[in-house]
């Protein structure tokens, strides 16, 4: 097929081309002299994509699954209590990651397309005056249903109620895309991974850790070792590992984070929140609901569009793909058939998005859903014209 193919999923994003070219290099010598002066940079430059300066960065050769399990098993003990909300498949995931581990999961039943409840969080927080409670868990940004969280609000909760849990954010698809901010909100455990708001292909999982997350690694009695953060501590302090490091993807990473602090974090979230607003226009010209429920937990990483009633979303899904070369996200688990996804995470441009826009509204038609052709992509064209900052 002629052309090229257009990535619209939620991870793996798009590979801008200066990241593929500093990777496409030989492969090098982890214990060369010069090795240290090139990860000691990344590590502190990498603080700024978290607006962190207190915490500490972990990289590892794993993806954010693994990243979870970093986080977890770093700080905590079997039998420990956690507070998580479930409200889509990756929220679901990590609280099942959890019960493997051993730690008891007060899980948090939520409506697909609605975010983490802080009402609920704050109920069961107040209640727990022993301090049983180590952990309150939050998916930033559910990637299965568009939905984003308020972080700043739990850790509110967490102060004014003087209580003492670590807050782990699962900031996989919103760390290096939406408002993210270690330091201010308090967080405690930060994940992510390489293959979304970092631009890269999937190898890394990358964890930042509070200092408060570090000292509580002391009592943590999970069993670890490919994930002990003691371990990187140690060797990371000098520029090493305590294994084989992923070294091209680390190049990558040093080159999709000069993008980043080139471009300005701040520039990035508002670039992803514009570019998400011009799908949500389409959206809404189609007739088209979101899945997400209320405009505050909108996700400026990824729509979840819910099909008319009747329709089924993995025929658009399918057609996209076969007819058109456009990747979109299907629908998952709850979901799965209703809804389908389109990511406007990463490397985008207003052409990139309305290409994606276009093949989507030619899907839906594909699939028997009537909405006038067109009808999205000039919206979000009128969106995008009027919101440009020349
Ligand atoms: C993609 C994703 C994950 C899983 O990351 P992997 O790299 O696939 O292991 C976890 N959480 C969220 C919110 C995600 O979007």
């Amino acid at each position: 097929m002629p052309g090229r193919k257009f990535l619209n999923v939620p991870g793996p994003t798009n590979l801008p081309d200066r990241v593929r070219r500093a990777m496409d290099i030989a492969l090098e010598d982890h214990r060369a002299p010069d090795f240290p002066a090139f990860t000691k940079a990344l590590f502190e430059d990498l603080k700024q994509v978290f607006k962190t300066t207190t915490g500490q960065i972990f990289i590892y050769p794993s993806s954010g699954t693994g990243g979870w399990e970093a986080a977890i098993t770093n700080t905590l003990s079997p039998g420990d209590k956690v507070v998580q909300a479930v409200f889509g498949q990756f929220s679901l995931l990590w609280a099942d990651l959890c019960r493997r581990h051993g730690l008891e999961v007060i899980q948090v039943d939520v409506e697909w397309g609605e975010g983490v409840p802080l009402d609920r969080y704050r109920e069961i927080l107040a209640a727990d005056k022993s301090h049983d409670i180590k952990g309150v868990l939050v998916t930033h940004n559910e990637t299965a249903t568009g939905v984003a969280s308020d972080i700043a609000g739990v850790r509110r909760i967490l102060d004014e109620l003087g209580h003492p849990a670590l807050l782990y954010v699962d900031g996989v698809s919103s760390i290096a895309s939406l408002d993210f901010r270690m330091d201010e909100w308090g967080v405690d455990l930060a994940v992510s991974g390489s293959q979304k708001g970092l631009m890269l292909p999937t190898g890394l999982g990358v964890v930042c850790a509070s200092p408060k997350a570090l000292a509580a690694r002391k009592q943590a009695k999970f069993k670890r070792c490919f994930f002990d953060f003691d371990d990187m501590i140690r060797t990371n302090k000098d520029g090493w590992f305590p294994y084989t490091p992923a070294t091209t993807l680390l190049r990558g990473l040093r080159e999709s984070t000069d993008m980043l602090l080139e471009e300005g974090i701040d520039n990035v979230i508002a670039r992803h929140h514009r570019f998400a607003e011009a799908v949500r226009q389409a959206v809404s010209a189609w007739g088209l609901r979101l899945c997400a429920k209320e405009p505050k937990w909108y996700s400026d990483t990824v729509s979840a569009v819910l099909v008319p009633e009747g329709a089924d979303s993995d025929l658009v899904v399918k057609y996209a793909y076969e007819r058109y070369q456009l990747s979109l996200g299907v629908g998952l688990n709850k979901v799965a058939g209703k809804a389908f996804r389109i990511s406007h995470l990463g490397d985008n441009n207003e052409l990139m998005i309305l290409a994606a826009l276009a093949g989507t509204e030619m899907a839906l038609r594909d699939a028997g859903i009537d909405i006038e052709p067109g009808s999205g992509v000039g919206a979000a064209q009128e969106y995008l014209r009027a919101s440009g900052s020349w």
